[in-house]
Formats: C-alpha cells, sequence, structure tokens
C-alpha cells in the first residue's frame, strides 16, 4: 500500500504535518445483540486505513482519497451527499460543533476492503477524528472520538448504525478482544491467550434482501421484548432476560419472535462465557461457543445462507480451528475461523477448494491478527 504520507507529499507538495490510521474490525462473537441491549466482543485487525494531515491554503477542508479520483472540497459542517467524503465531512461537522476547524488537507489510503464486513467506514471516520485531535489539541477521550464518529455515521452519512464499530476500531488492542456493552457504552479489553489467528472466509454473497430481513429482525427481536419484559420495564433489552423465561414464554410469543429471544438471549450469555473461558485459559471450550453462536444464527436467527454454513461445516473438521461462526449482519457476507497459529494456507486452501468444487467460484481469504486501534503514525 501507498502510505497515506507519501501520496500526500506527491499530492500536495509538501510533508503533512501528522498521520493516523485506524484498522479494520471483525465480530468476533455476539450476532445481533448491540441493539438488544447486550454484549458484544469484536476484534480490531491489521489492515488499516491511514490518512495524513496539513494546513490547506484555501478555505475549507479538502479532502482526497487515493482509490476515490478528484479531490472534494467543503466547508466546515457542510457533507457533500452520495459522496465518500461524507464520512470525513461528518466528523469534521461533529468536531465543527466544538471547535473552529481550520483550513486543511486530508489525504487517505487504505488496504481495507470496502463493504467486506471489516468496517472501513469506522477506519475512515476514526482515523479523521484521530488526526483532527491531535491537529487541534482537543484531547479526545476514546470513548469521546468513538460517540463523535458514531454520530458522524448516523447524522451526516444517514446510516442507522450502533456504536460497536467505531468502538472496536478505537479501543483495539493487538493481542486482545474489544468486549462492547453498547446500552452502557462501556468498552474493556479482554487478553486472548497465546498466539491466535483470526481467518476471514469471505463467501462472496453481498446481503440477499438485507433491509427486509433486517427490519424482519428488529420488529421480532421487539415483539418478543414487549412480551417478556412486561414487568421489568428496568432492562435494557431483550438480551438481559433469562433464557429460561423465553422457554416459560413459548406459548405466549409467535415462532419467529420465540427463536429470535432464543438466539438473542443465549448469545449474549455466550459472550459472558467466552469472557469467562478466555480468562481461564481455555480456548477450545471458548472456541465451542463460536461454534454454537454460529448453529443459533442458523437454526433461530435464521441469518445464515448455505454458502456460510458449508464453510463453517469444513472448518470445523479443521483440528487447529478453535471455533468458526458467521460475522456480522449475515444473510451473506463473511465467515470468521479463530485458529492456532499452525492453521496456515494449506488449511485455508483446503477450505476454499470444498467451496469451489459446490459452488464454482473460490471465497477470498484474509489472515488477519488481533491489533491495536486508532492512533497517530509517525
Ligand atoms: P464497510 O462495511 O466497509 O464499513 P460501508 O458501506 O459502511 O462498508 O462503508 C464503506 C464506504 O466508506 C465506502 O463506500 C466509502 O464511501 C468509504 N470509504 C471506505 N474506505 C475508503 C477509502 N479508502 N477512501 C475513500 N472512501 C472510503
Ligand atoms: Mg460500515
Amino acid at each position: 500500500m501507498c502510505t497515506a504520507s507519501d501520496s500526500y507529499l506527491a499530492q500536495v507538495g509538501q510533508p503533512p504535518v501528522l498521520a493516523a490510521r485506524a484498522p479494520g474490525r471483525v465480530e468476533f462473537i455476539g450476532n445481533h445483540t448491540d441493539y438488544n441491549g447486550g454484549l458484544v466482543l469484536g476484534a480490531a485487525v491489521d489492515r488499516y486505513l491511514s490518512v495524513a494531515l496539513g494546513p490547506g491554503r484555501e478555505p475549507g477542508v479538502r479532502v482526497r482519497s487515493v482509490d476515490h479520483g478528484l479531490p472534494v472540497s467543503f466547508a466546515p459542517g457542510a457533507v457533500p451527499s452520495g459522496s465518500w467524503a461524507a464520512y470525513p465531512a461528518g466528523v469534521v461537522a461533529v468536531l465543527a460543533e466544538r471547535t473552529d476547524i481550520p483550513p486543511c488537507e486530508l489525504v487517505f489510503a487504505s488496504d481495507l476492503p470496502v463493504g467486506a464486513g471489516l468496517s472501513s467506514s469506522a477506519a475512515i471516520e476514526t482515523a479523521t477524528a484521530c488526526a483532527l485531535d491531535a491537529w487541534l489539541g482537543l484531547g479526545m477521550s476514546r470513548a469521546d472520538l468513538a460517540r463523535a464518529c458514531r454520530r458522524a455515521e448516523n447524522e451526516h452519512v444517514g446510516v442507522p448504525c450502533g456504536i460497536l464499530d467505531q468502538a472496536v476500531v478505537t479501543f483495539g488492542r493487538q493481542g486482545h478482544l474489544v468486549r462492547v456493552d453498547a446500552a452502557a457504552e462501556v468498552f474493556e479489553t479482554i487478553p486472548v491467550p497465546g498466539e491466535t489467528r483470526l481467518w476471514i472466509f469471505d463467501s462472496g454473497v453481498r446481503h440477499r434482501l438485507t433491509d427486509g430481513h433486517y427490519a424482519a429482525r428488529h420488529r421480532e427481536c421487539g415483539e418478543a421484548f414487549a412480551v417478556l419484559s412486561a414487568d421489568r420495564r428496568d432492562l435494557p433489552g431483550l438480551a438481559h432476560i433469562d433464557p429460561d423465561a423465553v422457554e416459560a414464554a413459548r406459548g405466549r410469543l409467535s415462532d419467529a419472535a420465540w427463536r429470535r429471544a432464543r438466539h438473542v438471549t443465549t448469545e449474549h450469555r455466550r459472550v459472558q462465557n467466552v469472557i469467562r473461558l478466555l480468562g481461564l485459559g481455555r480456548l477450545k471450550e471458548a472456541g465451542a461457543e463460536l461454534f454454537a453462536s454460529h448453529r443459533s444464527s442458523r437454526d433461530d436467527f435464521a441469518n445464515s445462507t448455505p454458502e456460510l454454513d458449508l464453510l463453517v461445516d469444513r472448518l470445523s473438521q479443521e483440528p487447529s480451528v478453535f471455533g468458526a461462526r458467521l460475522t456480522g449482519g449475515g444473510f451473506g457476507g463473511a465467515v470468521l475461523a479463530w485458529t492456532d497459529p499452525s492453521f496456515g494456507v494449506r488449511e485455508a486452501d483446503a477450505v476454499c477448494r470444498l467451496f469451489e468444487t459446490r459452488y464454482g467460484r473460490r471465497p477470498s481469504v484474509l489472515a488477519c491478527r488481533a491489533s491495536d486501534g486508532v492512533g497517530l503514525v509517525s
């Protein structure tokens, strides 16, 4: 990858004042728990988007991306709609509420695939915020930075996402997972003992009929919560209902609502269990929870696909795989495999070959490690 600083020098004609970079992220476990008030474990991964920043010669903010042609200029507070520049402009707009943004140039470069479930959008937002925070001496905390970036995406790009992506990209730490309590907005890191690897197998299927499915899942979870929380108004969401109470209420819920509730309530507990097992160094058992998560997504949340099921099933036959599951929204997308270091290119290739036999094409594969979150680079 050509670095943002090299590109800045080539495009602007002088070196940048500073540069920041942000990683991609994966959902380790915690499928559709976030908007149900539950826990998610994510990891920042070692694929990065970087930004170089310096003072501008003309009023306003000018942004360029190595992958996106011509520069885009805007006044702080204005957000060009329908352009990739809406992401950095959204962050500038949020920060402009607290300080004046002097004229500046930002140049982005990235080896993070877009739309592949690694959250390049959170990376571009947090890298922008980190660079501006340092340049303007704003002294933002990491939680503050994650919140500002979520607001940029919600209010200025118009994507109603939760804080998961921005929090994992901001709080990521090498060899650690990030525990996100989305309801309480509490973020912590959890060490993963030993040398482990995160492999991503992208099925190449892009969210089939995503919108309708997502809306239906939200509705079904809401329906279940309304019934199950009738005398528990204090609970932050469906994830906090006891799975036994879900079983007991089966006759009072539609089959869909009952299944979604069973997934969300057991998934929240699987996240807690993984945290406990990692603390005890019991990696195989923690990995078994990832396989259980996949089965629950497949059977109860109904957001898997035959392609994802095939990948998880084949991965489960490899002794060096601790656990594997669909990661992200589902209805297509990718499988995450958590492995020990003996899982390598040969093992990954065997998985891809089986997939190719069945579907006539190969999944794209990324081998990653849990890495540090957004920060300045020298
Ligand atoms: P993802 O799952 O990767 O976050 P999104 O659709 O949420 O997918 O965000 C991707 C968008 O972020 C891109 O369409 C583009 O507007 C912006 N983006 C990501 N990476 C870059 C980049 N290197 N340069 C410019 N814009 C980028
Ligand atoms: Mg995104």
